[in-house]
């Protein structure tokens, strides 16, 4: 059955500092009054993983990793591999990030064994997907998306629990945002491609949205048909704005 509890996940990227440490102190002062609604997920860098687990141990916050290796060990200089983000206390890890695909080459394929790591490892995978503005304009969106997906998904995740995050490209961090009717569209065709894949286990998984959320806009988006829950990133930064969000849901 499909998780009902939305999630909202908090991406630090290449942000954050030992002083984010108060943010987590802030959330989890706001969890406390214990009126979440939602499952939240931070995702800082990992130099950070171990002292956010730390700061939020024992409380509804859990913690994530915004990559790995697809490899457990080996001569990986400046990699960071599934398992040691696991030993840091991460429990989650965003894969495919568009950052990723599109600054660092990242393909498909790529992504497929990362998730295979990530599963090996006990972490849950956000694997992230989303056209480009010229693909969008030149009317491929759901060809593209469809096809990420397809080929994103190794076949392990049949028997897992896993969440999807749609992120167009055109979105991520420039303050636009697609319409309601396009984020729905956009997740009926995800749920389609993953269960073209995978068969009915995808009916369980949950499709966020990403992609310039705030607290102006969460609760629109989140009330979106199809939508459980968001991908943050620059409005995640500050404990304020990531709990108006939490809140919006
Ligand atoms: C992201 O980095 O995944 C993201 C959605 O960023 P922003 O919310 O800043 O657009």
């Amino acid at each position: 059955m499909k998780q009902s509890v939305k999630l909202i996940a908090g991406n630090w990227k290449m942000n954050g500092s030992a002083a984010s440490l108060a943010e987590i102190e802030a959330l989890r002062a706001d969890a406390g009054r214990g009126e979440w609604r939602v499952e939240v997920v931070v995702f800082p860098p990992s130099p950070l993983v171990e002292r956010v687990a730390r700061a939020a141990g024992g409380s509804p916050i859990e913690v994530g990793a915004q990559d790995c290796r697809a490899e457990a060990a080996g001569a990986f200089t400046g990699c960071v591999s599934a398992e040691l983000l696991h030993d840091a206390g991460a429990r989650w890890v965003i894969l495919g990030h568009s950052e990723r695909r599109q600054g660092l080459g990242e393909t498909s394929a790529g992504v497929a064994a990362k998730v295979e790591a990530a599963l090996r490892a006990g972490l849950h995978p956000i694997i992230c997907v989303g056209e480009t503005l010229a693909e969008r304009d030149a009317g491929e969106a759901e060809t593209v998306v469809a096809a990420q997906v397809g080929a994103s998904l190794p076949d392990s995740l049949r028997d897992q629990t896993f969440t999807l995050a749609y992120e167009p490209v055109w979105a991520i961090g420039t303050g636009r945002t697609p319409t309601p009717a396009d984020i729905a569209r956009m997740h009926e065709v995800i749920r389609s491609a993953a269960a073209a894949r995978l068969g009915p286990v995808a009916a369980d998984m949950r499709v966020l949205y990403g992609g310039s959320v705030n607290p102006a806009n969460a609760a629109t988006i989140l009330a979106t048909p199809g939508v459980d829950g968001a991908l943050v990133g620059g409005a995640s930064l500050k404990a304020a704005d990531f709990l108006a969000i939490i809140h919006a849901a």
